[in-house]
C-alpha cells in the first residue's frame, strides 16, 4: 500500500513539470522580446517626425531614406539675435514680444526653421514654445503677464531641413532677460 503511494506522487509531480514546461518556455521569453520590440517601435516611430511631409516633397530621396538626420552635405545655422521688448496694454497686462534670428553658415537668414524656446515671465515658467522663422530669418515669440518683473527667454534648439544647429556659432547668446 505505501508503494502504491511513492510511485505515485512522483509521477504526478513529472507529469505536472512536463505539463507546464511548454508554458513556462513560452511565457519566459516573450515579455522581454516584446518590450525590446515595443522600445524600437517608438523610437522608429519618433524619427519622421524630424521630417515634415512637406519638406518630404521637396527632397524626397536625399534627406529622407536615412530618417531625415543627415542630409548629404548638412549646413550649419546659428542665432544671429534674439531681443525683445515689454509693452502693456490699455488694460493693463504686460505683453513680451521677443524675436529671434536664425542665419546660415554663410550669415543669410534661415527661413522654415523651427526654434523651440523656453519662456519664463515675472511669476511662472518656464513655458516651451515653438515657432517658426519667416523669410527674414526671424521668428517671433510673445507671452502675457498680470504682473511685472523679470522675464527671460532661452533658445533650446533649431530644427531645420538641412541645417545643424551650431550653438557655438551664436552672434549673442541663447538666452536674454528683460525687467519691466
Ligand atoms: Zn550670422
Amino acid at each position: 500500500m505505501p508503494k502504491q503511494r511513492t510511485k505515485g506522487k512522483p509521477v504526478l509531480a513529472a507529469v505536472l513539470v512536463l505539463a507546464l514546461l511548454p508554458l513556462v518556455a513560452l511565457a519566459r521569453p516573450a515579455p522581454p522580446f516584446e518590450t525590446q520590440t515595443d522600445l524600437s517601435t517608438i523610437e522608429q516611430s519618433a524619427l519622421p517626425d524630424a521630417c515634415p511631409l512637406s519638406k518630404q516633397a521637396k527632397t524626397p530621396a536625399a534627406s529622407c531614406s536615412g530618417g531625415c538626420v543627415t542630409p548629404q552635405s548638412p549646413g550649419e545655422m546659428h542665432i544671429a539675435d534674439l531681443t525683445g521688448e515689454v509693452s502693456i496694454d490699455p488694460y493693463g497686462n504686460y505683453l513680451l514680444v521677443a524675436y529671434v534670428v536664425v542665419h546660415d553658415q554663410d550669415h543669410a537668414p534661415l527661413e522654415q526653421v523651427e526654434v523651440d524656446a523656453s519662456v519664463w515671465w515675472p511669476n511662472g515658467g518656464p513655458a516651451r514654445r515653438a515657432r517658426m522663422t519667416h523669410p527674414n530669418g526671424s521668428a517671433r515669440f510673445h507671452w502675457g503677464s498680470h504682473v511685472a518683473g523679470r522675464w527671460k527667454l532661452c533658445v533650446d534648439l533649431l530644427t531645420g531641413e538641412g541645417y545643424l544647429y551650431d550653438p557655438g556659432a551664436g552672434e549673442v547668446a541663447s538666452c536674454a532677460e528683460w525687467s519691466n
